[in-house]
């Protein structure tokens, strides 16, 4: 398998998004208006830089190009999130955008441009096992003699300089460019954030650039070894094409194409209300018999009994004395600890965590040697849980 940039950043936003656009090849005909307005703006800038080995376009120029392949390219597949937002909204954005960056660089004569959508392919260790392919927005080299790496965003957040030092994307062209010519030795990487007109710098050492392989290869092993690919819900499900298909979503697609009676009575409406009633009705008996229990407590306390009798059963106060430790991760805790190490008490009275084993083994970060020594005395097993969530902007969510 060859992977790129944005295949392993689908993979570590929703693993399931990943299989179902790479691995099972399931196409969407969906685009959001962000991505479609920033294809539009990538190809009215490899328009103008390519033109420009010739002759320099003017700015009515390539403000003709980004119409023309809008009003081409545009589909009623074009899917527009933001309430109130329209089409032509985001078309005239782009068009400011194009503005903006022609009259910051004009007259191009900063750079001598090396590269316009070059292809690059990764080899992380030379031996293609770790192979990788992407495509740089522009290369370009720098009056200082630096290989600058372009890269255009449309986006409507300027990342903070950490962000863009931590990118994975440019330091990976990096990579690619140096195995594609060897003779290249300083970079700089620009990211062009063309709604705020800025330009964000980083660059890489070698020691960043061997972590990032080996973080990469890494990931590349995860997503090799990966069996479930759990969807993984977050803020960019908004712009997901994949709600048909989606364990999560699936059901509200359906539902959406449901009459108001429909709805009603399609079993999993039914069987989720009827569970949602009873799983209330729980809360309140469980917060009604706390109330009860204190009473109780009150009760036998003023009459000085340790039973008290009701119609058909008798209810018996059992009181006993606990002592309570500092909670895990505290200061505290490892106080107590050490004192316990050092008094030679330890083994006897620490018990093992098998909820940090549990999750160690799940995230595998035990190594292979110890996993195999306890293979024979773990199994794994499936737990379902249901979770009831409040619709709409609710936050509240209780395990039962
Ligand atoms: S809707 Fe969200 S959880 Fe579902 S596949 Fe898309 S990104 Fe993943």
């Amino acid at each position: 398998m060859v992977y790129s940039h944005s295949k392993l950043e689908t993979y570590q936003n929703c693993p399931r998004k990943y299989k179902l656009c790479y691995l099972d090849d399931l196409r969407p005909e969906e685009e959001g208006i962000e991505a479609f307005l920033g294809s539009r703006f990538h190809e009215a800038m490899e328009e103008l830089y390519s033109e420009l080995y010739f002759r320099l376009m003017s700015l009515e120029e390539v403000k003709a190009c980004y119409d023309s392949a809008w009003k081409k390219k545009f589909h009623d597949k074009v899917k527009i999130v933001e309430q109130g937002r329209t089409a032509e909204d985001y078309f005239r954005l782009g068009l400011k955008f194009i503005e903006d960056y022609y009259k910051h660089y004009y007259p191009f004569n900063q750079n001598r441009i090396l590269g316009l959508e070059q292809a690059l392919e990764i080899d992380l260790y030379g031996d293609r096992r770790y192979l990788l392919r992407g495509f740089a927005d522009r290369i370009d080299l720098a009056p200082d003699g630096l290989i600058e790496i372009h890269d255009y965003k449309t986006a409507s957040q300027l990342p903070p300089q950490m962000a863009v030092e931590a990118d994975r994307q440019l330091a990976l062209y990096q990579l690619g460019i140096k195995q594609k010519w060897p003779w290249a030795e300083k970079f700089r990487l620009v990211w062009h954030y063309v709604a705020f007109d800025q330009e964000l710098y980083s660059t890489r050492t070698p020691e960043q650039l061997d972590q990032l392989r080996k973080e990469i290869a890494t990931l590349i092993d995860r997503i090799e070894a990966e069996q479930e690919f759990p969807p993984q819900e977050s803020g960019l499900c908004r712009w997901c094409a994949y709600w048909d298909y989606c364990p999560l979503k699936k059901h509200e697609v359906a539902l959406e194409k449901l009459s108001p009676s429909e709805y009603g009575q399609e079993e999993g409406v039914v069987l989720v209300n009827s569970y949602v009633t009873y799983w209330e009705q729980k809360k309140q008996a469980e917060a009604e018999l706390e109330k009860l229990k204190e009473a109780l407590v009150q009760y036998a306390d003023r009459y000085q009994v340790d039973r008290i009798n009701g119609s058909e059963y008798y209810l018996t106060i059992v009181r006993k004395e606990i002592v309570r430790f500092p909670a895990k991760g505290q200061a505290e805790r490892q106080k107590l600890e050490n004192i316990l190490r050092e008094a030679g008490l330890w083994p006897a009275l620490a018990s093992l965590d098998l909820n940090s084993l549990e999750k160690a083994i799940l995230e595998e970060t035990l190594s292979p040697e110890v996993l195999e020594k306890l293979k024979d005395l773990i199994s794994k097993e499936k737990m379902v849980t249901l979770r009831a969530s409040k619709k709409a902007e609710s936050k509240d969510q209780t395990k039962t």
